[in-house]
């Protein structure tokens, strides 16, 4: 039975690039095998690009944005879902070229999907959202590599913004002594708060980077690129390893060889949105034990669904603190 339903919905004819608040109905969804229904969704750096078409992630008009949620099946021909089971979704395009989670119904691959774990609310799920899982997945780069809590700090840039909340939150549960940096030091007791030994001004890392500086850390979660990334290359101790996900600085890295091969580094590339299914089921069960959630809840805040043009503009700024959790109407 098709009904309608409520949604955000990007348009674009000729340059005229659009995005509304509107009343869909099921034909206007995409191709998939499951229906969800929409509890909850979350707000991330693309989504905002997206939402505003300041760079132009959207590949196909017109759609619904939304890059995570977490609800409930309400139809599915998908052999591992059924009617009422609870599901997440991050990645694989969603809310770039397949329609997303601002809406109160989505339709997509049952393949992208997993399963919600056991202990999980669908609100919980998405204050992680893919930011929180993505620092999720750079943990358990530094953790393969095989890096432990005493052999030395871990840093962590961007600290106060999603990933790098996440991020300090975890690493500081699983013990390791964990530095921040940020360019927001009036967030310093925030960041105290998730569990930062220690906060280092972000201009610190902004000039262009020695091919080598002084060895300061056993390993790094790094979501800046650019000057900052370079910097954290050339202070890693010999045999540490960064992970980097994000270009929140540049999308450029100006560095040499030197942290290579003469300190033996290793640079991880992290990305979320093409994971297969096992590995994301294994960083979710993960969250599941190495986050505190009551942590999440301080970190996190609700941002109404109405809001979320202006919460677009924010996080672009750079205004966003933590993780937005929007509840689907
Ligand atoms: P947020 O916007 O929440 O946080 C980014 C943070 O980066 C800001 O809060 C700020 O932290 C810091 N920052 C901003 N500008 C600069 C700058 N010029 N130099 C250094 N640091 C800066 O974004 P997310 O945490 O959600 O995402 C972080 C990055 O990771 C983005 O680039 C995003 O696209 C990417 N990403 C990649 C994924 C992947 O699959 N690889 C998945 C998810 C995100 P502070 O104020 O504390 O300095």
């Amino acid at each position: 039975m098709s009904s309608s339903f409520q949604a955000y919905q990007i348009t674009k004819d000729d340059d005229n690039y659009q995005c509304q608040l509107t009343e869909l109905g099921d034909d206007d969804l995409m191709d998939g095998d499951v229906t969800v229904q929409v509890e909850y969704s979350t707000i991330n750096y693309k989504d905002g690009l997206a939402l505003t078409g300041r760079s132009p992630v959207v590949r196909t008009f017109p759609l619904i944005p939304g890059l995570d949620f977490a609800g409930t099946v309400l139809e599915s021909s998908h052999d591992r879902y059924k009617a009422g089971d609870r599901v997440i979704l991050n990645g694989w395009g969603v809310g770039e070229a397949h329609s997303g989670g601002y809406a109160q119904k989505a339709r997509v691959n049952g393949d992208w999907l997993i399963p919600t774990p056991e202990g999980l609310s669908s609100r919980q799920a998405m204050a992680i959202g893919t930011a929180g899982y993505t620092s999720m997945l750079c943990v358990l780069a530094l953790e393969k590599h095989g890096i432990k809590p005493d052999d030395g700090d871990i840093i962590v840039s961007g600290a106060s913004g999603g990933v790098g909340s996440v991020a300090v939150c975890i690493l500081n549960k699983l013990g390791y002594r964990v530095v921040a940096t940020t360019g927001r030091t009036s967030e310093a007791d925030f960041l105290t708060k998730l569990g930062a030994a220690e906060i280092r001004d972000r201009a610190d890392f902004a000039e262009k980077a020695k091919p080598l500086s002084r060895q300061l850390w056993a390993g790094a979660v790094d979501v800046a690129g650019g000057n900052t990334l370079a910097n954290i290359l050339s202070q890693m101790d010999y045999g540490g390893a960064v992970a980097a996900c994000g270009l929140a600085e540049s999308m450029s890295l100006p560095t040499s060889v030197a942290p290579f091969i003469l300190r033996g580094v290793t640079l991880y590339g992290i990305d979320s949105v093409m994971q297969p299914y096992g590995n994301r089921v294994n960083a979710w069960n993960r969250l599941l034990t190495d986050l505190d959630m009551d942590l999440l809840e301080e970190l996190s805040f609700d941002l109404d669904f109405a809001d979320l043009p202006q919460a677009a503009e924010d996080i672009l700024d750079g205004k966003i603190r933590g993780r937005a959790i929007v509840k689907i109407p």
